[in-house]
C-alpha cells in the first residue's frame, strides 16, 4: 500500500498493533530513512506503551510495557557481531507477553520464527512509502 505522509505511516502501526497479539516477531526491511522506527513509534503507541520511543541504534534494543503487551526493539545495524545479542533475542521471541520488532535482522534469520510479520518500506519520494506486510 502506498503510505504518504509520517503520520499515515504513524497510524499504520498504531492500527497495525490493534491486529496482532504476542507472542509474535515483526522484521522490518528497508533503507535508512525508510520509516521502519516511524512504523514502530505507531505501533508502540496501538501496544498502549506511554514512554516515548527513541531508535535503538546505539542501544541495539530497548524494552517498552504497554497496557496491550510489551514491546522489545532492535536494531542490529550497528552490531559487528550479533552473536552476543542472540540469547537477548531468543528470550524476547519466546516470552509470551512481548511483540518483538527487529530492524536489519538478516545476521539473525536463524532464530526468527518462520511465522514472524515481515514488513517492508520502500522509499518512494520525500514523503511518500510504499509498504508491504505479509
Ligand atoms: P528508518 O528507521 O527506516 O531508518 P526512520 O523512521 O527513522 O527510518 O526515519 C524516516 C524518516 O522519513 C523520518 O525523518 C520521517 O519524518 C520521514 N518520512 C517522511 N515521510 C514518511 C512516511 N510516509 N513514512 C515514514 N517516514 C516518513
Ligand atoms: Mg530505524
Amino acid at each position: 500500500m502506498l503510505i504518504t505522509s509520517e503520520e499515515e505511516m504513524l497510524r499504520l502501526g498504531e492500527k497495525f498493533a490493534n491486529e496482532i497479539l504476542p507472542p509474535l516477531t515483526i522484521e522490518l526491511i528497508g533503507d535508512v530513512g525508510a520509516g521502519k522506527t516511524t512504523f514502530v513509534r505507531g505501533l508502540a503507541k496501538g501496544l498502549g506503551v506511554k514512554d516515548e520511543l527513541s531508535s535503538p541504534s546505539f542501544t541495539i534494543s530497548r524494552s517498552y510495557s504497554g497496557e496491550k503487551a510489551d514491546l522489545v526493539h532492535y536494531d542490529f545495524y550497528r552490531l559487528q557481531d550479533p552473536g552476543i545479542m542472540m540469547e537477548d533475542l531468543a528470550e524476547a521471541i519466546s516470552d509470551p507477553a512481548v511483540i518483538t520488532v527487529i530492524e536489519w535482522g538478516q545476521s539473525t534469520q536463524g532464530i526468527l520464527p518462520e511465522n514472524r510479520k515481515i514488513i517492508t518500506i520502500k522509499y518512494i519520494d520525500e514523503n511518500s512509502r510504499e509498504v508491504e506486510i505479509k
